[in-house]
């Protein structure tokens, strides 16, 4: 990749865009930089254009890089990358950040597409002492379902706000850690989500005992 300062932009060209559940958008480009599972990058649709963050939600080795997000119908930048096709330049930064993984006994806590820097750590051979809990308004908006049971089994929790169904715990995350107690207050706990679901959740897991200095947090503000 060209760019060597995270406010350099470099473009690229789309290899595929998807809308894999109403209003939510997978895009993938082929990967020319490496990047620690849990990294952002930003995307413009225009060298100067307006920048957003978003998570990588693809492996560290994976051929391409994957992002996830949901349109936000009054937004600038998600319903314009929503209309663009595979062949389409987009811009993107390099990618930083802190909210990355070890191999640390850890509980992974997320909202909506706040689930995509998890789904890149396990796609990049964290899953080994991980518990994830996931929460989403709708059924069909668990993405990577099968991939999550298939790697943790018992240790992957989904949270379903609208919609009931076997082995899905009918609520909101906040909900469910309020109902249940901790796996272990000792474990590293890592947020990323809506605002809302961060603050709430830390609030919780202080009360339950967990040292904020455990609760690492990633906002999607
Ligand atoms: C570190 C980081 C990582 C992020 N990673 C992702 C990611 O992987 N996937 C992803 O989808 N988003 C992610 N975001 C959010 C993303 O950067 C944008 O804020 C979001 O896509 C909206 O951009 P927009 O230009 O369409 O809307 P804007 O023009 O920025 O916002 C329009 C309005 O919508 C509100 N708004 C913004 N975001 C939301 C939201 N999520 N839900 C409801 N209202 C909202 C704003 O407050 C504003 O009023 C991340 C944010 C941060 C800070």
């Amino acid at each position: 990749m060209v760019a060597t300062h995270s406010h350099i932009l470099s473009p690229l060209t789309l290899s595929f865009t998807e809308e894999v559940s109403s209003g939510i958008y997978l895009l993938g480009f082929k990967r020319t930089f490496e990047f620690a599972a849990g990294q952002v990058i930003g995307i413009a649709l225009t060298e100067d254009g307006a920048r957003r963050l978003y998570s990588i939600c693809s492996g560290e080795k994976d051929e391409d890089v994957w992002i996830l997000y949901n349109v936000i119908d009054e937004g600038y930048l998600t319903p314009r990358l929503a209309d663009l096709e595979a062949g389409d330049t987009i811009w993107i930064t390099e990618p930083r950040g802190e909210f990355t993984s070890d191999d640390d006994p850890a509980v992974w806590i997320a909202s909506g597409t706040g689930i995509a820097p998890f789904y890149s750590m396990l796609k990049s051979g964290r899953a080994a002492n991980k518990i994830l809990i996931h929460g989403n308004r709708y059924l069909e908006q668990f993405h990577f379902y099968d991939y999550f049971t298939e790697l943790l089994g018992e240790n992957y929790t989904r949270c379903c706000s609208a919609e009931e169904n076997e082995g899905v715990f009918h609520g909101r995350v906040t909900s469910f850690l309020e109902e249940y107690p901790l796996p272990d207050p000792g474990l590293k706990y890592y947020l990323c989500g809506s605002a809302e679901m961060v603050v709430d959740t830390r609030d919780i897991l202080i009360e339950k005992g967990v040292p904020f200095d455990r609760i690492i947090s990633e906002i999607y503000f």
